[in-house]
């Protein structure tokens, strides 16, 4: 029969929203327990961001390897051996997701598998095989994700991969169509050709990664194309016929009709929260169109004692979002002010060369009416960024005229994805550019460039004239 269990506060998701606002809710002294319909780490730690950092690490390296000419290093008999750069990720994630739940185990939360469905404003049941059990909470926070979306021309299946599959694809695939041109697309797309594979990549707007300033993937397109990629700005895939080996993929691209050959299809084209399958609805929750949660700044949803934070809430769809959001959602449920504040949220691409943005950059600026200083400093003066062999790209460093607040930056370049951190903490500090030109970076490291544009946008740079 099915039992019932009183908790302080139920999470349902063990991802970076949800296994973090668990701890941060023992660690306030609650009696916390999290409930996971499939693998604790959630997306980001299983099937999202560290996998997919592994294999752009290991594209990397193979690629990096066979192009040292230039140092006076050559390789010969650079091989790849693809099972085992898998092996290689899954003990990544293995190791990441069993340190999850020896932090679980260290704040005393209980992991109950199973799937959660609310049945009231505190209540849920969970399913798990043919156990179905009851959970009564005082708090709860929801932390369930998100899901690729499906593009009904192309059903995910054997030749149509999301980015889950070609994550986990044993064999190196020859030929590669990618449908979407956002960071997902353009990171798998990256790790694929960088091991040989042929890839076409189908983006329905005028730029790959669209969203962040056009002259930041200018960079990375010349990159793909380098390693021959083909990419198809304001292209539309209409519908793809399966053949022995593979696909033929139908797309219009600038209105002309274009068949594409390849042996996979990979969908990249957003995803979708996972709040249809709850039971949300039916106790009152407010949704958007887009079947997102509506919260306030706490992450209170309009059930007061029932919260919501990562992917199914507004904003970026991104693991450190989730994981701030978790802290605040814990923090306010046990009687503290949090508040979220999106000021300073990061955005990062690990594509070739990194792409990495905080605060406004200068269209925002603009919109926003705010009188600006700029200063963009290029990798290529930076000692550091020749001495690894990585002097494309540059940092723009956004300030508030007259106050010299720092309000953005903008890095396209090696490293760009760590450089970025010092921003973000400028904005969140309320740091000025002067802050910036005076704190001592050491030499020689890429971190420089952040002090060099400093100077630059206050109209005294050392190293360019
Ligand atoms: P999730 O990580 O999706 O976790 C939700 C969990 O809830 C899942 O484990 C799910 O099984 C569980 N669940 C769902 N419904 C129920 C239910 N009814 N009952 C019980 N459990 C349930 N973000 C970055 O910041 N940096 C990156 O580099 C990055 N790379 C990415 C690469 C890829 C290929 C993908 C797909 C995503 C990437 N992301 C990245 C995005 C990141 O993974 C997500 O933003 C993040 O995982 C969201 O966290 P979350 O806690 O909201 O949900």
């Amino acid at each position: 029969g099915e039992f019932t269990t009183e908790v302080d506060v139920l999470v349902i998701g063990a991802g970076p929203g949800g296994y973090v606002a668990a701890i941060r809710a023992a660690q306030l002294g609650k009696n916390v327990v999290v409930v996971e319909k499939a693998d604790v780490g959630g997306v980001c730690l299983n099937v999202g961001c560290i996998p997919s950092k592994a294999m752009i690490h290991a594209a990397h390296t193979y690629e990096h390897a066979q192009h040292t000419e230039s140092m006076g290093i050559t390789m010969e008999n650079v091989k790849v051996d693809f099972a085992k750069v898998q092996e290689w990720k899954s003990g990544i994630v293995k190791q990441l997701t069993g340190g999850v739940s020896s932090l679980f185990k260290g704040h005393k939360i209980q992991v109950i598998p199973g799937e959660a469905l609310f049945v009231s404003e505190n209540e849920v049941r969970v399913f798990h095989g043919y156990d179905v059990n009851r959970y009564r909470f005082e708090h709860c926070i929801i932390a369930t994700g998100s899901r690729p979306i499906e593009l009904p021309a192309f059903p995910f299946g054997k030749r149509v991969l999301s980015s889950t599959e070609a994550l986990s694809l044993t064999e190196l695939p020859k030929s590669l169509v990618v449908i979407g041109g956002g960071y997902i697309g353009i990171e798998l797309g990256t790790v694929f050709a960088k091991f040989g594979t042929q890839v076409t990549i189908l983006e329905g707007s005028d730029q790959i990664l669209p969203g962040f300033e056009p002259d930041m993937p200018r960079l990375v397109e010349r990159k793909l194309k380098k390693l021959g990629v083909t990419i198809h700005t304001k292209a539309l895939a209409q519908g793809m016929e399966e053949t022995e080996n593979g696909v033929v993929v139908t797309a219009e691209v600038k209105g002309e009709q274009k068949q594409i050959e390849a042996e996979y299809v990979l969908v990249t084209v957003g995803r979708r929260p996972n709040t249809d399958e709850l039971g949300v609805r039916d106790i009152g929750m407010n949704l958007t169109d887009r079947g997102l949660i509506v919260v306030d700044k706490q992450g209170r949803t309009n059930i007061p004692n029932v919260y919501a934070i990562g992917d199914i809430v507004a904003g970026p769809a991104l693991a450190h979002k989730a994981s701030y959001e978790g802290k605040v959602a814990a923090e306010a449920i046990a009687g503290h002010p949090a508040e979220v504040d999106y000021k300073a949220i990061p955005a990062v691409v690990f594509c070739d060369p990194e792409i990495a943005s905080v605060g406004i950059n200068e269209k925002e600026a603009k919109e926003k009416g705010i009188d600006y200083i700029v200063g963009r400093f290029p990798f290529a003066a930076n000692g550091r960024a020749l001495s690894v062999n990585a002097g494309e790209g540059y940092v723009k460093l956004i300030g508030e005229k007259g106050t010299n607040l720092v309000l953005g930056a903008q890095i396209v370049g090696p490293e760009a994805s760590n450089i970025i951190a010092e921003i973000g903490l400028a904005i969140e500090m309320g740091a000025t550019l002067e802050d910036i030109e005076l704190t001592i970076h050491a030499h020689p490291t890429l971190g420089e460039v952040t002090m060099e544009a400093a100077e630059l946008a206050l109209g005294h740079p050392i190293h360019v004239m």
